[in-house]
């Protein structure tokens, strides 16, 4: 047989539909009335039942008294329902109110007058006040203790008493009930009644209105926002959110988009810059080039006119290549994707390695390198961007030093740290100017630099795969004196 099974796909209801759609006012007015009603539901119905037990408690106190009458004036005890028994006039000779003498006319008789019945064990009466003409008081058999409760006689709500009446030997031999009409009592609950199921759903409205009302007016900054946000594109970034007049949450949230778009507009720029920088250093080399080229084919030239040319052309094309290259790393490095390995790097090999590949630079210079420190130093790093970082900061002290200095190069242990100064004698760097160097196309003075041949990406890339790999670099530099880079290393 074939068997098909069917899986329930939840299907949202009606209401869960409406409330996804729901307006955020109208949410917070829906939400705020439902529990508004509710705790007024339940405020009204613990009010009501304190009125009603107090109300109750009075008219037991007056059946209480009613019953000590009834007992004194048959001169008997609960524990007595001999003498009881035997009272059989105490109920008529009580003075019962029927308003009309007329006995014999007993489907008249009042009812804001006390009811009393005597009931023997079987539940059969035996005596009741003429008031309760053809009627009898509601008994419940087989109840032992005195009890109190509500019940109907003549179409009126009473309150009753049934007392069990006991002989010698303390056995329930009947009982003796009275009951006294609730008159205004029933009338004043039921109002009170009405009151709450009258006014419940106008109080509901009324509030629901005024939380709509209420709510819209304090979500209005998030509609500017809306509004604001709507409008923005690239050529508005520049816009901002009106800041609203309280101090609240919402002006934290239009103050957080602003700075949220202060970041972006910054940022916007900066990479507009790049490019326009970037097209800049390609474009003028290109520019060199092609009209190098465009003369030397205007006419026939000596050899050793073209190898020059040529020889210059190559320079700038090479120049182009290291352009693009470093381009290319950061742009690597800056979309993160390329994760560093960590491993135990050795400091001074690294170094070693980095300063061999310099040696030719520094040696046209007749520069001289010092190693001071710890030759152990291993340092938590990624091997190949420790040497990039390393190579830029020793071909810039090369770059920036004069012929036949010094550059130091020192390793140092901190407590929780190891850190590597490279000091050259060099030009230095305008104090001003020592945050902007690790800037993209950055440099210092054009005027400076010419000859040095740089782009200004060197540091750069230098903060950014320092950045990865949680490397600290600072810098410190007086003008004609010298700059000193620090990387400073987590404990390895
Ligand atoms: P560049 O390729 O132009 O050297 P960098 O990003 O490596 O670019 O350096 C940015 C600028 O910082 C340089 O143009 C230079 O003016 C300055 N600079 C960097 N290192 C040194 C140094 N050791 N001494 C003096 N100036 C330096």
């Amino acid at each position: 047989m074939n068997q098909t099974t069917t899986q329930a796909i939840p299907v949202p209801s009606i209401f869960t539909k409406a409330l996804r759609t729901l307006s955020l006012r109208h949410r917070i007015a829906l939400y705020y009335t439902i529990t508004t009603a509710l705790l007024i539901a339940i405020v009204f119905t613990i009010l009501f039942f304190m009125v009603e037990s107090t109300v109750y408690k009075q008219f037991d106190e007056e059946i209480n008294k009613e019953v000590s009458e009834i007992l004194s004036d048959a001169h008997a005890t609960t524990h007595d329902f001999t003498s009881f028994a035997r009272f059989k006039n105490f109920i008529d000779d009580k003075e019962v109110n029927y308003g009309n003498k007329d006995h014999d006319d007993k489907e008249t008789a009042k009812v804001d007058t006390e009811f009393i019945q005597l009931m023997n064990n079987s539940g059969q009466v035996m005596n009741k006040s003429v008031n309760l003409s053809r009627n009898v008081l509601m008994f419940y058999p087989g109840l032992t203790t005195p009890a109190y409760f509500s019940s109907s006689v003549l179409g009126s709500t009473v309150r009753q008493i049934q007392l069990p009446l006991l002989n010698n030997q303390g056995i329930i031999k009947g009982y003796l009930l009275v009951a006294v009409p609730l008159k205004n009592a029933i009338i004043v609950l039921h109002d009170l009644q009405n009151v709450f199921l009258f006014s419940f759903p106008g109080i509901i409205l009324i509030l629901f209105v005024l939380t709509r009302l209420i709510a819209g007016r304090s979500i209005r900054p998030i509609e500017m926002v809306i509004a604001t946000a709507e409008k923005m594109t690239q050529e508005n970034l520049h816009q901002r959110i009106g800041l609203p007049r309280h101090h609240d949450e919402l002006y934290r949230l239009s103050a957080t988009i602003n700075a949220l778009l202060d970041r972006m507009h910054e940022a916007f720029q900066r990479e507009k810059q790049f490019t326009a920088d970037a097209s800049h250093e390609l474009k003028t080399p290109l520019a060199v080039i092609k009209g190098t080229l465009e003369v030397l084919v205007r006419k026939p030239r000596e050899q050793e006119h073209y190898e020059t040319r040529i020889q210059f052309c190559l320079k700038e094309l090479n120049r182009m290549a290291q352009l693009i290259d470093q381009l290319l790393m950061l742009a690597r490095y800056e979309s993160n994707r390329m994760d560093p390995r960590i491993e135990q790097v050795k400091l001074s090999l690294a170094l070693e390695r980095v300063k061999g590949r310099l040696q030719p630079v520094a040696l046209e210079k007749e520069i001289l390198f010092k190693v001071f420190g710890t030759e152990n130093a291993f340092v938590a790093a990624d091997p190949s961007m420790l040497e990039i970082i390393l190579e830029n900061i020793l071909s810039n002290a090369i770059k920036y030093s004069p012929p036949r200095s010094m550059i130091t190069i020192t390793m140092e242990r901190k407590s929780s740290s190891l850190a590597c100064s490279i000091t050259d004698q060099g030009i230095g760097i305008p104090e001003e100017k020592l945050n902007a160097i690790f800037e993209r196309f950055y440099r210092v003075d054009e005027s400076r630099n010419s000859g040095t041949g740089g782009f200004g990406l060197g540091l750069s890339i230098v903060k950014k795969l320092a950045d990865l790999q949680q490397i600290k670099v600072s810098v410190t530099s007086r003008e004609k004196i010298g700059t000193t880079f620090t990387l400073t290393f987590p404990s390895a």
